[in-house]
């Protein structure tokens, strides 16, 4: 069997970590495992889950540890996560990178990879940012897709997201210096990270990620 490759990604909200994740899991054919678009779905499902954190999730505030450990060790168990998955959004504290490598294994990691933009860039890209509620496309207010509200991939609706409304933004911007910076030392501690300069164009960012997988022979 080939070995599994597990990536994380990290990163401010902003930072193009879903626009990278989807790249990097179609090149190295894993899946994107998204905590955030998990619960996002299970909100628009209203399923139990999702009745359970959506006022959670419309506030810009954390979903407990529990419920998204389990999520993701959950995940983890689905067919198309044996060769292993690209984590985006998750660990977003120290309790989850623990409860990761209890799920994964000691050795299950094999890079974090950070990417680095300044607090002003990632601002002006959340209030600027508008999804489409069917596929996930991602377009900016000036987007034709967004003034006419009709995704061009799929047809559907293209919405700002609660969360990426003004206090929101501050509030999960706060939650993520608090929360989720001292992971960088975590991984920095194992080895483990690679930062990456995210305020450049997509595809410099890209080509930055796939070199330093490929520097430390990953890929
Ligand atoms: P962003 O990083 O842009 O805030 P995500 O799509 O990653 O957005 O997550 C959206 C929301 O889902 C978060 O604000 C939070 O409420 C919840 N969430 C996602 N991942 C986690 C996680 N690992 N731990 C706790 N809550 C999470």
């Amino acid at each position: 069997m080939t070995a599994r490759l597990n990536l994380v990604i990290l990163g401010k909200q902003g930072a193009g970590k879903g626009t990278q994740s989807k790249r990097l899991a179609q090149t190295y054919k894993i899946p994107h495992i998204s905590t955030g678009d998990i619960l996002r779905a299970a909100v628009k499902a209203k399923s139990p889950l999702g009745l359970e954190v959506a006022s959670i999730l419309e506030s810009g505030g954390l979903v407990s540890d529990d419920l998204v450990n389990r999520l993701v060790e959950q995940r983890f168990l689905e067919p198309d996560a044996a060769r292993g998955g690209l984590l985006d959004g998750f660990p977003r504290t120290i309790g989850q990178a623990e409860a990761l490598e209890r799920i994964l294994g000691h050795d299950g990691i094999k890079l974090c990879i950070n990417l680095d933009v300044p607090v002003e860039l990632v601002t002006q890209r959340l209030s600027s940012r508008r999804v489409c509620q069917e596929c996930g496309a991602i377009y900016s207010d000036v987007d034709v897709e967004a003034i006419s509200g009709t995704c061009s991939v799929c047809g559907g609706d293209v919405i700002q997201r609660a969360d990426d409304r003004p206090e929101a933004i501050q509030k999960r911007l706060e939650a993520y210096e608090r929360d989720t910076e001292p992971l960088l030392k975590f991984y920095e501690s194992r080895g483990l990270l690679e930062s990456v300069d995210g305020s450049l164009s997509p595809d410099d960012v890209t080509r930055a990620i796939a070199q330093a997988l490929h520097a430390r022979g990953i890929a």
